[in-house]
């Protein structure tokens, strides 16, 4: 069994969009379809897969503004967020417009995340760690047959998820990476919503942000 995993990068905010591919199966995952999301279309179509689901991190503009193109090359994949940041979702061209940018109109989710649910997607295993702080609805995916966790924006190769947006919050930021990153085994790669993929032994070793607090402690 294959499991391909594309990260594109796009935008003001140079946000990655996921595309977790299984070839054998002709089958396919976006998460967080950002300003590359065709990018992310384009591999889809020219590897045979369908996109079968649309899974969010969060909902910060940068990470779903490409949902429409999702949507409009696979209209049935279900789009899945959790309750947390439906406020944000809904507030999207408020987002927007506090950047002074635009944002395209969203369809509705269809199917809310919770902590500690274990999703079914692509034959595999993809458990859900609800790790606000960054946004008050923010998840990880943590896929534990692959050694793989995409974080979005709680932690990334040197540095931290910012905390002073709407419903960020230090504290919990910090609380969440703790307990639901730093937990996860060292050689766990965590693809992360900016920047270069790392793992959470180098980040537990070397992050300035979490050396401090945390260092060797949890190893
Ligand atoms: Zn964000
Ligand atoms: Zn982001």
């Amino acid at each position: 069994m294959t499991l391909t995993i594309e990260a594109f990068a796009g935008g003001a905010f140079a946000e990655n969009t996921y595309l977790l591919g299984r070839e054998d199966r002709g089958e396919a995952v976006v998460v967080d379809p950002g300003a590359a999301a065709e990018q992310a279309l384009r591999s889809a179509r020219e590897r045979g897969l369908e996109v079968r689901a649309i899974l969010l991190t969060h909902a910060h503009l940068d990470h779903v503004e490409g949902i429409p193109a999702v949507r409009a090359a696979f209209p049935d994949a279900p789009i899945h967020l959790h309750p947390g940041d439906l406020v944000l979702y809904d507030a999207v061209q408020a987002q927007a417009a506090a950047f002074g940018m635009q944002a395209p109109r969203l369809p509705p989710i269809d199917a809310e995340l919770e902590h500690g649910r274990r999703l079914r997607l692509l034959d595999l295993d993809i458990d859900v760690r609800f790790t606000p702080g960054h946004a008050p609805g923010h998840v990880l995916f943590h896929l534990p047959g692959h050694g793989v966790a995409l974080v979005g924006d709680v932690v990334f190769a040197g540095s931290v998820g910012r905390t002073d947006l709407p419903g960020g919050d230090w504290r919990t930021l910090f609380e969440s990476i703790r307990a639901h990153v730093l937990t996860l085994p060292d050689e766990t790669r965590l693809l992360t919503g900016h920047g270069p993929e790392t793992t959470v032994g180098h980040e537990r070793r070397s992050n300035p942000f979490l050396v401090p607090h945390y260092g060797g402690e949890l190893a």
